[in-house]
């Protein structure tokens, strides 16, 4: 079994989930006594989204670089940034190892054609939704159109996973308002959803969709397994 290296703690929350999904993958895969191996470089999070608020990308590409090459030292065979927003740092993170970055949208994106789709709505922080590094590599490497919210939505879905689900905060009016943006994409004729940002999985289930919706965090996780048990 290859040794999976983890860039988290973007926030904890959400590692938390990547640590539960991969260790039941293996698990379900290998028998009830295996886990995966698994290193993880934690970062702290108050840190990282004063530098996200400042623009200060420069410096968290640094910070990404170094996590990278501790995970490589350590024995990491591959590196997962368990979030999106910070894919925006793929090719710092690239350069600075030899290791292969398992990269949150190429999974997300084989989701979304094994189901068919090819036009979807992204749901995440304003710098997912925005700026064009994760809808262009949906849109370019695999061929899916992408539609983001109007511009009061992308407010509150912004403000909700800043205020709220990085902290651990679940509140039902902030599901319902994201069923209302989930809704309103679908309207506009988007075919699934993608929960662009690793803490909306905490907040929204496939009930609350009319349409499917793709676990970004679930799909990576479950990525790194294919990658960690193969060959
Ligand atoms: N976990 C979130 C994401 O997937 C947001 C936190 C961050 O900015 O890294 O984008």
């Amino acid at each position: 079994m290859k040794t999976i290296g983890i860039i988290g703690g973007m926030s904890w929350e959400s590692s938390a989930q990547y640590y539960t999904i991969i260790n039941r993958a293996v698990r379900d895969r290998l028998g009830p006594l295996h886990s995966a191996r698994i290193l993880m470089q934690s970062l702290d999070f108050a840190t990282i989204a004063a530098l996200q608020a400042a623009g200060d990308w420069k410096n968290l590409g640094e910070v990404m670089a170094d996590s990278a090459r501790a995970l490589e030292a350590g024995g990491a065979d591959c590196i997962l940034v368990a979030t999106n927003t910070m894919h925006k740092l793929a090719p710092e993170i690239e350069a600075a190892t030899r290791l292969p970055l398992l990269h949150i949208a190429d999974a997300t994106a084989d989701a979304i054609r094994s189901e068919g789709l090819s036009k979807i709505g992204l749901l995440g922080t304003a710098f997912t939704m925005e700026q064009d590094f994760y809808r262009e590599r949906l849109g370019q490497r695999h061929g899916i159109e992408v539609i983001i919210p109007e511009p009061s939505d992308r407010a509150e879905v912004h403000r909700v996973i800043y205020d709220e689900l990085v902290a651990g905060e679940i509140r039902p009016a902030s599901r319902d308002a994201y069923r209302g943006i989930i809704s309103r994409l679908a309207d506009r004729g988007a075919q699934g959803v993608v929960l662009g940002c690793t803490e909306i999985m905490l907040l929204v289930e496939p009930a609350d969709s009319p349409v499917p919706l793709f676990d970004t965090t679930r799909l990576h996780a479950l990525a790194a397994v294919e990658f960690a048990l193969g060959d």
